[in-house]
């Protein structure tokens, strides 16, 4: 005590020896009362001098801690706290070297002690300090020489975790810990008017996972939550410290990335998540594959206020989920239709296929339809079987491609009733062929998870007579979601009824191996994104089908390569052992009628008939762009695009190395190099490759902005021309 005493401050100090001088009484009674109400009181005092080090402290203070009061004094005193590191910046008090520094006054100022230097190790304690400054000087408001803080603090360790836990309740989705919906808009809140006045762009990712409600209805809400979790931790992994993700609920995500507006990257960012997530689960011993798809908006060129952001992320969202799911999309402002759009296709499909049960006597409808594609043998051009695939003539748009139906008609159910007529049709007409020749057909995984299917088979085998080793089934994957049991039980029951089952779009997404193992297949399909990219040098597409064919052989397996268009492709697969293969180069799919009449006039063997070399695609397109160059704006035509380069027609005269500026709309400009020129056709070299738009399209990386852009026009409405801008018209 005595050593305290002499730390404390000079006025509080007292002598209790000796006959005490006038006014030293006072000074001791003053001296017990403090010291009472110290003791009694659930807080402390605390004291500095000029220079901020403590000078005094309560002794209760140092008991709590464990510390003696020598190794406390004499410390400046912020450096034994510090501000809440787990918060940065979101305390609204200011720090404590602020007020200190300013002399100021403290209310309640929240403040952590310095673990190495109080307390004992492992255990946060918090304090709330108030004090004021001391002055000399007989001035009570301000002026005077600054003498030291006097203060008090109490310990509001409990209290202050609780406020964080609430408020991490608050903030935090407690099934995955990521940001909830609540403190997602926020963060954004925040970003978007940070980032307008520094003029930084960014990007909102929204995703939403393909098939969840199978897995919540077939395995139960534990196993859904389970998912979600496995889901959360991938996207971690992706996403790592580039932007902040969020669960918006159900199996909705949010993914805020700062600083980032390249498309290319953007796209490489959510094919990286889309491979990820679709990888295989292991929930409760059971084997479960989702997908997810992405939809992306970015400020400021898709909008600047938040709403808007969301609105155009959603309905790129939309678009990604019924172009064919586990896809990518970027906003465009042709998408703001394709809610309309969608729902119109679904009456559509919906009163199609009312017209094929009307029908059902003679089996024919004026809408849909079945081609047949033929399976070659590649030693002898002969043809072993055909798969049906599925064709939709609307009324008035004209084909819409089962990649774009056959989803639609799995979200509303159709596709039982689709299903089922698609397999009976196929199985009359395979009646008319010769007994060698298989029929494959194609089954949804919705199909194939109700529990009648193999009932359906079996009806339809009856109805046509088909001998059950000629029907060939052909399943994705997917069929592998769900219950492990019940997909077994179908297994089973389709072994005993006799047909075949073949593996389709082998190689596409999961790590097939286990399946394999698991089902009776009796072929794989290898899927013809590998077959596109073969012939490339500086890809691993040819080595993957050899381990495919090879892998199939070993078990017993046939296998089909799809997709071969051309001979140096042909050429590459049969080296790698490919037997069968279906693809434009022997055939593209064939109504029954032209079946019949080949099978008539050629006896089953095609000459295959194609390109002889592969080349990559090129899109023909038809688009009116601008065209800068030397400040004037030019009107054209696009035609012909491929990333790296481009056919321009409607200019005459633009010599060869000339550079021009594209403008592709919706503040796409690419710079380009004139690399052909003839009469009014241009052939052009982007000098930054174009990106997928994750829609078969192609994109800018990056965009100018719409104050840019309303700049340049201007710049460039004035000047004169140096080409011969001509009217092209459409050719047939
Ligand atoms: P899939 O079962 O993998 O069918 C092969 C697809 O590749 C077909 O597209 C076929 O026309 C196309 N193809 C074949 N050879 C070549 C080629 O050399 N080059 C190119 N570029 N393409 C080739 P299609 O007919 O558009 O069908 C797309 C997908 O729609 C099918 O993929 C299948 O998953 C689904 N589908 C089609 N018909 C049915 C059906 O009746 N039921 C179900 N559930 N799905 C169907
Ligand atoms: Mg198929
Ligand atoms: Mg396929």
């Amino acid at each position: 005590m005595k050593k305290l005493l002499k730390s404390w401050p000079r006025e509080w100090r007292g002598s209790r020896a000796g006959p005490a001088p006038p006014g030293e009484e006072d000074a001791a009674h003053r001296l017990a009362v403090f010291e009472d109400i110290e003791r009694t009181i659930s807080g402390w005092f605390w004291a500095t001098d000029a220079a901020g080090c403590l000078s005094y402290i309560s002794p209760a203070a140092c008991e709590r801690f464990g510390v003696p009061a020598e190794q406390l004094v004499g410390q400046p005193f912020v450096s034994l706290f510090e501000t809440d590191p787990e918060n940065p910046g979101e305390r609204s008090d200011r720090p404590l070297q602020f007020h200190f520094g300013a002399h100021a006054r403290l209310n309640d100022v929240t403040v952590r002690l310095m673990q190495q230097r109080v307390g004992p190790a492992g255990r946060s304690a918090w304090w709330a300090l108030s004090g004021h400054p001391k002055l000399d000087g007989a001035k009570p408001e301000g002026g005077g020489k600054f003498l030291g803080y006097r203060g008090s603090a109490r310990d509001i360790t409990l209290e202050y975790e609780r406020r964080i836990e609430d408020s991490r309740l608050a903030e935090f989705d407690s099934l995955t810990g990521l940001s909830n919906r609540h403190r997602i808009t926020r963060r954004f809140d925040q970003m978007l008017a940070a980032f307008k006045t520094s003029a930084r762009p960014a990007t909102l990712m929204m995703l939403d996972l393909d098939r969840f409600k199978i897995v919540n209805d077939t395995l139960g809400h534990p196993a859904g939550d389970e998912l979600l979790r496995q889901v959360a931790q991938r996207l971690a992994r992706v996403v790592g410290d580039r932007g902040e993700i969020g669960r918006l609920g159900g199996d909705e995500f949010q993914i805020l990335l700062p600083d980032l507006e390249d498309r290319g990257k953007l796209g490489d960012l959510a094919n990286k998540i889309i491979a990820l997530v679709s990888q295989p689960y292991t929930i409760d011993d059971n084997h479960v594959v989702i997908g997810i798809s992405v939809g992306m908006a970015i400020f400021p060129f898709d909008g600047t206020e938040r709403e808007e952001i969301v609105r155009a992320a959603d309905l790129a969202l939309y678009a990604a989920k019924h172009g064919g799911r586990g896809q990518f999309r970027f906003y465009s402002t042709d998408l703001k239709d394709e809610k309309e759009e969608r729902r119109l296709l679904e009456e559509a499909l919906r009163e199609a296929i009312a017209s094929v049960d009307s029908a059902e006597e003679n089996w024919e409808n004026p809408q849909l339809s079945l081609l047949y594609q033929p399976v070659v043998r590649t030693e002898d051009h002969v043809v072993v079987g055909f798969e049906a695939l599925m064709r939709w003539e609307h009324p008035t748009r004209s084909a819409i491609s089962p990649s774009v139906f056959i989803p639609v008609a799995e979200d509303t159910g159709m596709i039982l009733q689709l299903g089922a007529w698609a397999l009976r049709r196929a199985c009359r007409d395979a009646m008319a062929w010769p007994h060698s020749v298989r029929i494959a057909v194609n089954v949804s995984a919705v199909q194939f998870a109700h529990p009648d299917f193999p009932g359906v088979v079996e009806d339809v085998l009856a109805a046509t007579g088909l001998d059950p080793d000629r029907l060939e089934l052909e399943l994705t994957e997917s069929v592998f979601m769900g219950d492990g049991e019940a997909t077994d039980t179908a297994f089973k029951a389709l072994k005993l009824l006799g047909v075949r089952l073949a593996l389709d779009d082998f190689g596409t997404g999961y790590s097939s191996l286990s399946y394999l193992r698991a089902a009776p297949f009796d072929k794989l399909k290898v899927d013809r994104s590998f077959v596109d990219s073969c012939t490339l040098s500086d890809h691993n597409s040819a080595k993957i089908i050899a381990a495919i064919i090879g892998l199939a052989d070993a078990l017993g397996m046939e296998t089909t390569v799809e997709g071969v268009e051309a001979f140096d492709q042909r050429d590459v697969v049969c080296a790698k052992g490919a037997r069968l293969i279906q693809g434009f180069l022997y055939s593209p799919p064939l109504d029954q009628a032209t079946v019949l009449e080949r099978m008539r006039s050629e006896a089953l063997r095609i000459v295959p008939d194609g390109p002889q070399r592969h080349r990559p695609e090129r899109r023909l397109v038809y688009r009116r762009i601008g065209v800068i160059h030397a400040d004037h704006r030019y009107e054209a035509l696009l035609r012909n695009l491929s990333a790296t380069g481009a056919r321009i027609e409607g200019l005459v005269g633009v010599p060869v190395g000339t550079g021009l500026v594209l403008d592709l709309g919706a503040g796409q400009l690419a710079v380009v190099t004139v690399s052909r020129s003839d009469d009014a056709v241009i052939g052009v070299e982007f000098e930054t490759p174009l990106v997928s738009d994750g829609a078969g399209g192609l994109v800018t990386r990056h965009r100018a902005s719409a104050y840019a852009l309303a700049a340049a026009a201007r710049m460039v409405s004035a000047s004169t021309p140096q080409f011969l801008e001509v009217e092209v018209r459409k050719r047939a």
